[in-house]
């Protein structure tokens, strides 16, 4: 017997952070944004280093700079 669908609900039900502000996260979220946007020194102004978690990478001329702790 196959299942039948259940009812969608029309949104999901988000999770709860009572310990975020809305306003602080968003805050953070524009600053790094920002200031965390690395052009590449190889390439110019106007051309981005991609973030991974440990270093930022061009993808234009696989620039590579580790981030520093
Ligand atoms: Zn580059």
């Amino acid at each position: 017997m196959p299942k039948k669908q259940k009812e969608r609900k029309g949104k999901k039900e988000r999770k709860k952070h009572p310990k975020m502000k809305k306003g602080s996260y968003y805050r953070i979220e524009g600053d790094k944004a920002s200031r965390e946007k690395r052009a590449c020194p190889k390439c110019g102004a106007g051309v981005f280093l991609a973030e991974h978690s440990d270093r930022f990478y061009c993808g234009k001329c696989a620039y590579t700079e580790w981030k520093s702790k």
